[in-house]
């Protein structure tokens, strides 16, 4: 076992009460390693807060464990935890003031090492891909609770195995948590495939206003749009994914306006040779080399604008 494995053991063996944090906006595989890892604390006799500022999408409920997930960190903590989340900032203000967390796990290239011991491994294609090989390293056991969770996240970080970040070490993992009894057709079914109406209408309004230039595939999703559409989320409702699949581009990137001052962009890199994780990080984002995101500053003509302009100029682009 390396040593940074051995000192996380100690430290999660010493502590009693944990606050689990993650992302804003957050997708299966911050709700599944979420999950996966406070199940498995709880296992083991600790008391476990977990907190998602933006609570949790409908579509995750199903998940062991889901309704134990707050909005808000309630107490006093010995060890404060995130997963699958690159800085402070990025908890949305769930993380305890003045406080920096003691363990970072995560996977995602950008991510600086902000606790005071870090897992951070790029190469894992999910967060919960690192959970499933150093839970039990950990002393914690893969139940079948705890291994519908990791699928989740597994699943979804690879949009169904599919990601180039597919390694055999991933699969195999599947077919370990498979093993275990997991449903993988349900959980693939719910966190990929199933839309709510309102989510088809809100996707059907940014499809109607696609636009190609220069290799960039785009649109932008409009306060007025969710409204129309009935869409409770802030994000995309994944409509990024089917904007992906759109051929002879180079990148996609879908503008989610938040109110009049924020915007939320997704970029995907769509050819092997472009690096958005480099484009987003210009704006204050992060991520991976295919996928990245940023929440700008600006209203959503001028974001627009800009992203598009340094977009074109990271791709070489006069
Ligand atoms: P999405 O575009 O689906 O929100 O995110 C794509 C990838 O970029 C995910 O791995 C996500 O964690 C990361 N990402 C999205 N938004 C941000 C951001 O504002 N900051 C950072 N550091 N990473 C982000
Ligand atoms: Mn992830």
């Amino acid at each position: 076992m390396t040593d940074l494995n051995t000192a996380i053991r100690e430290k999660l063996q010493a502590a009693h009460r944990i606050l689990i944090l993650s992302h804003i906006r957050p997708d299966g595989d911050a709700i599944g390693s979420m999950l996966a890892l406070g199940l498995a604390l709880q296992d083991a006799g600790k008391q476990v807060q977990m907190v998602l500022s933006d609570g949790l999408p409908a579509a995750f409920k199903h998940l062991p464990g889901a309704e134990q997930i707050r909005t808000q960190a309630e107490g006093e903590f010995d060890l404060v935890i995130t997963v699958d989340c690159s800085d402070a900032a990025r908890t949305g203000g769930s993380l305890p003031a003045g406080r920096r967390p003691d363990l970072v796990i995560d996977h995602h290239i950008t991510t600086e090492a902000f606790g005071s011991l870090n897992l951070i491994d790029p190469s894992a294609a999910a967060t919960a891909s690192l959970l499933t090989r150093v839970l039990p390293a950990w002393g914690l056991t893969i139940t079948p609770s705890i291994a519908a969770n990791l699928m989740t996240g597994l699943v979804t970080d690879t949009l169904g195995f599919r990601t180039s970040s597919t390694t055999p070490e991933v699969l195999r993992q599947a077919a370990d948590l498979l093993e275990l009894g997991v449903d993988m057709s349900a959980l693939y079914f719910r966190s990929l495939v199933r839309r709510t109406f309102a989510a088809a209408r809100y996707w059907g309004a940014g499809l109607s206003r696609l636009q190609r230039s220069n290799g960039i595939v785009y649109t932008s999703l409009t306060l007025a749009d969710r409204q129309a559409s009935g869409y409770s989320g802030r994000d995309d409702a994944d409509l990024i994914t089917v904007v992906s699949s759109i051929d002879e581009s180079e990148v996609a990137i879908i503008f989610v306006e938040q109110d009049s001052e924020h915007v939320k962009v997704s970029w995907r890199g769509l050819k092997p040779y472009v690096d958005v994780a480099q484009i987003a990080r210009q704006f204050g984002g992060g991520g991976h080399r295919a996928a990245a995101g940023a929440e700008v500053r600006g209203s959503l003509a001028e974001v627009q604008e800009r992203v598009l302009r340094l977009t074109q100029r990271a791709l070489n682009h006069p």
